[in-house]
């Protein structure tokens, strides 16, 4: 074969030697100004047609400029070296070297261009901005009023669901949050992420939830509608103490259809269902519990020093507990001292 531009005797590549056949032939190329968009309120940037997150401006300057190269179909990428320079606040020269495989021949090729990077607003924030949500969470204490510091808690768990949603889903926000009958109102994105944080409260705390929805509107022929979920806690949180039946338990942990108690005088678990525990009666909370010097320990039971007598006192130790320090948690109540605890 020879080539039938030059005569060059060899292999050819379309009828010209390689030297002839990559004069004339580009297999890369890109434009001269690329717009890369960033929310100017999360700071996410436009990748084709997803929000992404960069910790650092310029990986998301460098994947733009790569994701914006046009290959011809009859070479493959190898490597693609990056360079960036800022010329300004909104200006990046970027120089790209791509090494380049056609059929047996590699080739290098160099290209430039510009990104701007222009401010915007991605579509998820443009919704907050105006207050969009399809549901609301209503969480509502009971009984009791929430004290300060248990509403912060609720309040936390509940933007810290809705996060690790986020983190998989650019749908999953809360679009604002107002304090409401003693609890909160929740507004949220989606109708499947309201009954999902609606969910993970009832089983993290035990409490009761009921779902109504209104008809908002039409959208293209089909009814649009607004979910509300009402999100009762009960009256108790874990490690609360209860009466009930003049006994008093301590509550050990919260689920989505029980409680588990500990009966405080005979030191056995039990379970409490939900639905009965609603109108509970709450005498303590862990900053009734205080702790107390243990003097000496038998199998059966501690002898501590009283916390306001300083007297010496008897107090039953649950089979198979095990002291971690100098002092165990006791409840007072009604002049007897309750064992707690480490
Ligand atoms: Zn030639
Ligand atoms: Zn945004």
């Amino acid at each position: 074969m020879f080539c039938v531009k030059c005569g060059k005797e060899g292999k050819t590549y379309s009828a010209l030697c390689p030297e002839c056949f990559l004069q004339s032939n580009h297999f890369t190329s890109v434009p001269e100004y690329i717009d890369l968009n960033v929310c100017a309120h999360c700071e996410d940037y436009l990748m084709g047609k997803k929000w992404k997150h960069y910790d650092d401006e310029l990986e998301a300057v460098k994947d733009f400029a790569a994701d914006n190269v046009m290959l011809r179909h009859d070479a493959r990428m190898s490597d693609l070296e990056i360079g960036t320079e800022r010329m300004d606040a909104k200006h990046y020269r970027v120089r790209m070297v791509a090494h380049l495989v056609h059929e047996d021949l590699e080739v290098v090729e160099e290209m430039e261009t510009t990104v701007r990077v222009r401010r915007n607003v991605c579509p998820k924030c443009n919704k907050i901005q105006g207050n969009y949500f399809e549901s609301i969470v209503q969480v509502r204490p009971s009984g009791k009023r929430f004290s300060d510091e248990e509403r912060e808690a609720v309040l936390n768990r509940s933007l810290s669901y809705v996060e690790g949603v986020a983190k998989e889903s650019r749908d999953a926000f809360i679009a604002k949050v107002t304090q409401a009958h003693g609890g909160y109102d929740l507004y949220v994105s989606t109708v499947h992420l309201g009954k999902a944080l609606a969910r993970d409260l009832v089983s993290t705390y035990g409490a009761e939830y009921k779902e109504s929805s209104s008809l908002q509107g039409q959208k293209d022929g089909h009814d649009i509608y607004r979910v509300t979920y009402l999100v009762r806690l009960p009256p108790y949180r874990v490690r609360d103490i209860l009466l009930i039946n003049h006994r008093l338990y301590l509550v050990h942990s919260t689920g989505p259809q029980s409680a588990k108690l500990r009966d405080l005088k005979s030191n056995e678990m039990l379970v409490g269902m939900n639905s009965e525990l609603r109108e509970v009666n709450v005498v303590g909370t862990k900053k009734d519990v205080v702790d107390v010097v243990v003097l000496t320990e038998t199998d059966r039971e501690f002898q501590i020093m009283h916390p306001t007598t300083y007297k010496s006192v008897e107090i039953k130790k649950p089979r198979n507990f095990e002291r971690t320090g100098e002092t165990i948690k006791v409840f007072p109540y009604e002049g007897e001292l309750y064992f707690i605890g480490n």
